[in-house]
């Protein structure tokens, strides 16, 4: 592993972290601070593991699922970014995570599936449905945008935290653990801002004790 790609990685990760915050407790959805976290250090530290194929097979869903998330806020903030700006906010942070997906992929010299695809084009099947089905139900209304946005990080909660049981590799754990809390912020903003746009939502993926925990929670740093 050449030090300037680790370098680079911890690079993303605090942009990621600064930004895994955005979206909570404020009305604009925008948090200003996010002090810098030992994560960064740590992850230029660890070494470039054995990588085994389910650990192979969760970075390459991961990099897709990361880009889906950013690709329906795209659009969704196209569509209803005007009366709310969460979905311009968490965008940025998709970007970051990712991002930050991608150069786990080039650490361990893995081809990137989401090298070349543009906006909302997606190489695994069963995710390009998933995004069309979004974009689809987003469009409707801003109130169901809002729900595709905490379905959306209600599903990468759940996939992360079963890929999580398959990796140990403490470079990808890192960044899993880091897309994790974002997303836990993601749910908070999204949910907040639909209770205040007068709607509700029942969970998808997660059963309600475990979003209740979530959503009644405080916002988290990195
Ligand atoms: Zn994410
Ligand atoms: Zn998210």
């Amino acid at each position: 592993m050449k030090h300037t790609s680790i370098n680079r990685l911890s690079f993303i990760f605090l942009t990621s972290l600064a930004l895994a915050a955005c979206g909570g407790g404020t009305d604009d959805g925008v948090d200003k601070g996010g002090a810098p976290t030992s994560v960064d250090a740590t992850l230029a530290t660890l070494p470039l593991e054995t990588l085994s194929p389910s650990e192979t097979n969760t970075l390459l869903y991961m990099r897709e699922e990361e880009k889906l998330a950013g690709d329906v806020y795209s659009r969704m903030d196209a569509l209803w970014g005007h009366s709310a700006p969460v979905f311009g906010n968490i965008m940025l942070s998709e970007a970051t995570h990712t991002d930050a997906v991608r150069q786990l992929l080039q650490r361990y010299g893995l081809p990137d599936p989401a090298g070349n695809s543009g906006v909302g084009v997606f190489q695994n099947p069963d995710l390009q449905a998933l995004y069309n089905q979004l974009v689809t139900d987003g469009s409707v209304s801003l109130i169901e945008a809002l729900k595709v946005g905490a379905r959306i990080e209600e599903l990468d909660m759940a996939d992360i935290s079963k890929h999580l049981a398959n990796v140990d590799n403490q470079d990808i754990r890192l960044v899993y653990e880091s897309l994790l809390r974002g997303s836990r912020n993601h749910l908070r903003a999204y949910y907040q801002t639909l209770l205040k746009q007068g709607g509700s939502y029942t969970p998808q993926y997660l059963n309600q004790a475990e979003f209740d925990a979530i959503v009644n929670s405080a916002m988290e740093r990195g």
